[in-house]
């Protein structure tokens, strides 16, 4: 997103330097959920929504009141964001059928036929290659900071066997977290346990030391995105709109032990580490399946066989191990809620790790800041790089934050960068640094 938006100013030259698409990124096999308060989709559907309402949602989730300014400024483009995403072609609704914990109106904005992240990525993918001053440079981790007389001036990037310096104006660190770097994960998310891994190979963190080493400061580094959802021995997740619809969860001692409608994925995934086996049983019905199977999440799940069909009470109960006046008990719903009808549908949920949400400390302006707070020059950090939405603690992650800290902060740097002075920072690249010509990389060069 920061490409994109950057890219929209002619004069600059942005490459967009890619660890491994093979390997691919979470934004990719994530469902593809924008959240954005006050959307002309929300407005045709008839949902009063705004983004104060949005950041004050999100707040309240998190408790993070020093991250105010950030969730406000994010907030606050979020449904130009979304329109404009919109506006590019790709086809996009708002969810209302798309309910989550902790958000009072229908809020996450999807993609028409729910195919999720991975077509989401293909069309912002596709639109980068429209634009002749960028280039996406495939397999090429960045592996170090260039320094200048002790200020930032480029990247050192691995490309086919061989570091290459290579120069720039202004930086944008968009590597995500460190969910996958089992070392980090232990120092700071040691108390998740031994927790399902959702994500991607390629979230290993290696953006911290690079700006911790600059004297930038990282933050709320206990936290993550969990799900409560992901199915035991087949790793899909279940739907989150499931209780909305009745679903209940039946510990493998046959108790209920949560109001299933009031915590988000996220926090149930901590209650889930709690029960007995650390699992329990997500038991809905055909209607229930019916309202949520047009989601990703589910058809994976329908396609993996990891939803089982019980056709009676007596059949659900032998499954528990209760009798059958248990299990009526079990399934009953709770006042309020919708009562569930035979036949059953069972999946055994435990928790998982989708992405951490600690990182490095950042303005509203994406400006990767020092430890007195100042701006690190030349310096951006967004998405999972940068400290998330969620606060000191999993329990605050509210759906779709992760999105939007990503695209939003695409969105804020790379407009900042498409307007502002930045191709005046850039440094001369010395000889010796010079890459190596790749067709990929340097064949817009006469946009330089
Ligand atoms: C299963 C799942 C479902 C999710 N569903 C949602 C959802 O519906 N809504 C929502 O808001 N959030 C969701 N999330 C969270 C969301 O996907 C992430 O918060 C978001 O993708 C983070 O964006 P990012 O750009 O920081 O990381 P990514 O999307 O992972 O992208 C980071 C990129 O950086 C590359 N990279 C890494 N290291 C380097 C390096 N050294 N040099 C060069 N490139 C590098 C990676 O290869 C990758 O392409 C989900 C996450 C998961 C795992």
């Amino acid at each position: 997103m920061t490409a994109l938006r950057a890219a929209q100013n002619p004069d600059l030259v942005v490459a967009v330097f890619e660890k491994s698409t093979r390997e691919g990124c979470n934004a990719a096999i994530s469902s593809g959920s924008l959240p954005a308060g006050g959307t002309r989709f929300q407005r045709l559907a008839g949902i009063d929504d705004s983004p104060q309402k949005h950041a004050e949602e999100i707040l309240a989730a998190s408790g993070d009141e020093e991250w105010r300014p950030i969730v406000e400024a994010l907030c606050a483009v979020a449904p130009a964001m979304v329109e404009w995403i919109a506006d590019t072609g790709y086809p996009i609704e708002v969810g209302t059928d798309m309910p989550r914990a902790g958000m009072s109106v229908p809020r996450l904005h999807t993609d028409v036929g729910r195919q999720g992240g991975g077509r989401l990525m293909r069309h912002l993918r596709g639109l980068l290659g429209s634009y002749p001053n960028v280039a996406f440079v495939d397999e090429a981790p960045i592996v170090g900071l260039v320094m200048d007389a002790g200020v930032v001036s480029g990247v050192v990037v691995n490309q086919n066997g061989r570091r290459q310096r290579i120069g720039a104006g202004a930086i944008m660190l968009a590597v995500d977290g460190f969910a996958n770097n089992p070392a980090l994960v232990r120092e700071y998310l040691g108390d998740l346990g031994n927790p399902y891994y959702g994500g991607v190979s390629t979230s290993t963190g290696d953006a911290l030391t690079w700006v911790q080493r600059l004297g930038g400061r990282v933050r709320n580094m206990g936290a993550g995105l969990r799900s409560g959802l992901v199915v035991v021995d087949h790793g899909t997740r279940v739907s989150p709109a499931l209780p909305f619809h009745g679903a209940v969860l039946v510990n493998a001692n046959g108790q209920r032990f949560v109001d299933e409608e009031r915590h988000g994925y996220s926090a149930m995934a901590g209650i889930l580490q709690g029960q007995p086996g650390e699992r329990a049983a997500m038991i809905f019905d055909a209607t229930a399946l019916a309202a949520t199977r047009e989601s990703e999440m589910m058809r994976e799940c329908l396609a993996a066989r990891a939803i089982r069909e019980v056709a009676t009470l007596a059949e659900l109960a032998a499954l528990l191990r209760l009798d059958v006046e248990q299990a009526r008990e079990a399934v009953t719903a709770r006042p309020g809620r919708r009562q569930l009808r035979q036949p059953f549908y069972l999946a055994w949920v435990t928790h998982g790790l989708l992405t951490t949400q600690g990182g490095v400390v950042i303005d509203a302006q994406g400006r990767v800041l020092d430890s007195a707070d100042r701006p690190i020059p030349h310096l951006y950090a967004g998405g999972g790089t940068a400290c998330g939405l969620a606060g000191p603690s999993s329990d605050g992650y509210l759906s779709g934050n992760g999105l939007l800290s990503a695209f939003g902060l695409g969105w804020i740097v790379g407009n900042a960068l498409a307007s502002g002075p930045v191709g005046r920072f850039a440094p001369p690249v010395r000889a010796a640094d010079q890459p190596r010509r790749s067709a990929t990389a340097f064949s817009k060069e006469r946009h330089r």
